[in-house]
């Protein structure tokens, strides 16, 4: 199987594994973020808060939390069925979740996200 060459993102399609939401790292959600989402779920803000974020001791800054799983997913991740992963938050979802991988990357991203397999 060849990998897509780091640079080679015009082609790019997302094969929906889920790896990107899942595992060590943090969802950084500033709070106009914050305000869209908790309107797109239709939830109070601070009840949006306290379900689905932490805030950073130092200055405050919101971070989403993990769901349930080894693997660390990400609160909003879903699986269907055909083990395809989703995000139900897809329509608001966070721009550093919309940057991915375009805009940035995770240090060798191209060897776990399926999308970059041929
Ligand atoms: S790791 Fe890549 S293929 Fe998998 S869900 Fe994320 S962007 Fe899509
Ligand atoms: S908000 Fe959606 S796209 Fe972003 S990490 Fe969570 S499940 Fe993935």
């Amino acid at each position: 199987m060849s990998k897509k060459s780091k640079k080679d993102l015009d082609t790019f399609t997302c094969k929906r594994c889920g790896t990107c939401c899942s595992g060590a790292g943090f969802v950084h959600i500033h709070k106009d973020e914050c305000i869209s989402i908790a309107k797109y779920l239709a939830t109070p803000l601070e009840e949006f808060f306290d379900k689905y974020t932490v805030a950073d001791a130092v200055d405050g800054e919101r971070f989403l939390i993990d769901g349930p799983g080894e693997d660390k997913p990400c609160i909003f991740l879903t699986r269907d069925a055909d083990g395809l992963s989703g995000c139900r938050i897809q329509a608001a979802k966070p721009r550093q979740c919309q940057g991915f991988p375009f805009k940035w990357r995770r240090p060798n991203f191209e060897k776990w996200c399926k999308g970059m397999a041929e």
